[in-house]
């Protein structure tokens, strides 16, 4: 008899007691509103703030409705503008583009490695057509960072990078976000912190802060924010920066304060129910893992699986199979988007010229989550089916 997972690959941990406290006090105050604050009240969106640029060193944290909503204003805080072409990941999620598209700018996708990070010999390639990086650190894989901002430089592209994935990761010591001139994180329910909804920018422009605060909708009540830069920046950008709402509010903010202190020990919670996946997965037939680099603090809150070269009907029967037994599978090489899976070229609206090296990777490709609620002992019981059912259609494959 052959064992079945029984878990829910969607099913997040509750939010601490503490945050369920400081919920419970915000509501109580009715002052819910960022704005609304008591004589001498910070506030719990301003303290979120301070507390998330404190831990991640940059000078300036702004929290706002979603991590897409961080990566528009960015692209808007630096300018980017109807017509300007954007380069990105082509594999990454759909928020990604839709954030370029949303200011009316072009993605110009840039290949994956077998990795799964940016190909950086093809982003070296194209970084004359444009003049700033969405970098989308997909599922949590760091480039190399330095060889990446040693390309950027050289071509003086700007980047901004999309941390929804590598919340509390880390490149060489420097935490991602810090490598770009904005770093953008989402606290959607999926990703390391849970608020629902919401996410962050930070940066240590003050240009670039004073006009995402103002964008975010700040009206001129910029100085209750958590990291405010000097008056004098303010005043040179009020006039000509227009609102467009996406605020952070006190609730979501006292349900991610308590989760921020733990998000280290979070973290290695991820790593070790990763490592316990990859350790059952290894020398399976037919499949590789990305090797984790030296220099790479990563956060391993879902794993993927390459199954390079083989036939769409062979991994379909992987997917089928695992999926009879409790394990959920994505994959990136569906021809048809799915769930929260696409694939650049079903981005009608951001065409692109193929890239048959990169949906050689798509094709193949494999992904799972590894939600905290996940045992030890689960994620050993996936890694024995998922390895069970990919033996069983190779040995198939070669009969
Ligand atoms: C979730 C996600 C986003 C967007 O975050 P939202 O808060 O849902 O807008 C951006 N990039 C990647 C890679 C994501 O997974």
């Amino acid at each position: 008899m052959s064992e079945i997972f029984k878990g829910s690959f969607t099913q997040q941990e509750p939010i601490p007691e503490a945050g369920i406290a400081a919920a419970l006090e915000v509501m109580r105050s009715g002052r819910l509103h960022r704005y609304n604050l008591a004589p001498g009240e910070a506030g719990e969106a301003a303290a979120l703030e301070r507390d998330f640029a404190d831990y991640t060193g940059a000078r300036h944290a702004l929290a706002v409705t979603s991590g897409g909503y961080a990566m528009a204003t960015a692209l808007r805080a630096l300018g980017v503008g109807p017509g300007d072409r954007v380069l990105t990941n082509a594999f990454t999620l759909a928020p990604v583009p839709g954030a370029i598209a949303s200011v009316g700018a072009q993605p110009v996708f840039v290949g994956v490695t077998e990795q799964l990070t940016i190909d950086l010999d093809d982003l070296a390639d194209r970084a004359g057509e444009a003049s700033v990086l969405m970098l989308s650190h997909m599922r949590g894989h760091l480039a190399d960072m330095d060889r990446l901002m040693g390309i950027c430089d050289a071509h003086g592209l700007t980047v901004i990078e999309d941390c929804a994935h590598t919340m509390g990761a880390a490149w060489r010591g420097t935490p991602s976000g810090r490598w770009g001139r904005v770093g953008c994180f989402s606290t959607q329910t999926y990703k390391h912190m849970n608020s629902g909804e919401g996410g962050f920018l930070i940066t240590d422009d003050d240009t670039v802060m004073a006009r995402a605060v103002i964008l975010s909708g700040s009206y001129m009540l910029y100085a209750r924010h958590g990291t405010v830069p000097p008056e004098d920046v303010f005043e040179a950008v009020k006039y000509d920066t227009p609102n467009v709402s996406g605020r952070m509010d006190h609730l979501r903010a006292a349900i991610l304060r308590p989760q921020l202190r733990m998000l280290d020990e979070q973290c290695d919670r991820w790593n070790a129910r990763y490592r316990v996946v990859e350790e059952g997965l290894r020398g399976t037939p037919g499949l590789t893992l990305a090797e984790r680099p030296a220099p790479e603090r990563f956060v391993g809150s879902s794993i993927q699986m390459l199954l390079l070269d083989w036939e769409d009907g062979a991994v379909e029967d992987v997917i089928r199979r695992c999926a009879a037994r409790g394990v959920e599978l994505k994959w990136f090489g569906g021809a048809e988007p799915a769930g929260f899976t696409s694939r650049y070229d079903s981005w009608r609206y951001a065409p692109s010229a193929p890239m048959p090296a990169t949906d050689r990777i798509l094709r193949g490709l494999l992904d799972m989550r590894l939600p905290l609620t996940f045992s030890l002992a689960d994620c050993a019981q996936i890694a024995r089916i998922i390895r069970a059912e990919v033996g069983a259609v190779w040995q198939a494959r070669a009969a």
